[in-house]
């Protein structure tokens, strides 16, 4: 399937002067189709298997944002640490805690995103309110400086039921203005990801000021 690069251009022409992120999901696309997008400016890309994000990366110019927006077990973030820019679905303090560890032995500081659970759908993934504001303030943060928490993440539900998926991404951006003033050494809650290919004009009309975005620009996944 050919990369829409027509759809990238007319896209990142809005995004970019709003200040808004596009994290371009590559996930299960080759090589070949991020290199179409590199070639158009395009620097964040966003990938959830930690084995095809490390097979992709050395291939790949240097310069490429990496992101992470899978779910991420603890025990694979040594493969990511040396080069990652941005983890988005973190939801444990052992995950923070892993990341932190596994940054400092590489000498970097990485930064993440908090996942809360917004959508009615039940997942085992993502916080709820509660969950965050206890993390926020977990004194264990203290010990870690090699992480930023720099935002929070969310995906709404699976739905084209306009109503229900804006008030789930307005519930996540009021989240993220009421926790906003919560400021750490390693705490500033400056990005707002959320928004995919089937809800991203409703995510920006919420506040969103990073969309993740596949399957519009590189074509359906099998
Ligand atoms: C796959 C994925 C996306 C992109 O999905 P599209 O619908 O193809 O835009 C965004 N966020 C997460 C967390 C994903 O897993």
């Amino acid at each position: 399937m050919p990369v829409e690069k027509q759809r990238y251009l007319e896209l990142i022409k809005k995004l970019q002067p709003a200040g808004v992120t596009l994290v371009a999901v590559s996930k299960t696309k080759p090589v070949s189709d991020i290199i179409e997008l590199y070639q158009l400016g395009q620097r964040d890309f966003g990938e959830n298997y930690v084995q095809e994000l490390i097979e992709k990366q050395p291939a790949l110019p240097a310069d490429i944002n990496w992101h992470f927006i899978g779910h991420l077990q603890s025990n694979k973030v040594k493969y990511i640490a040396s080069f990652v820019q941005l983890i988005h679905g973190v939801d444990s303090l052992k995950l923070l805690q892993e990341i932190d560890k596994q940054a400092r032995r590489h000498n970097r500081i990485i930064s993440v995103l908090l996942q809360l659970h917004i959508a009615r759908e039940e997942t085992k993934f993502g916080l709820d309110e509660k969950e965050l504001e206890q993390l926020l303030q977990n004194p264990a943060l203290n010990q870690m400086d090699n992480i930023r928490i720099a935002g929070l993440m969310g995906m709404a539900s699976f739905s084209n039921d306009e109503a229900l998926v804006r008030s789930e991404f307005r519930s996540l951006r009021e989240i993220f203005d009421r926790f906003r003033p919560f400021e750490r050494k390693n705490v500033k809650l400056e990005i707002l990801s959320m928004g995919m290919s089937g809800d991203y004009e409703w995510a920006l009309q919420e506040g969103s000021s990073m969309l993740r975005i596949g399957s519009l620009l590189f074509g359906a996944r099998n």
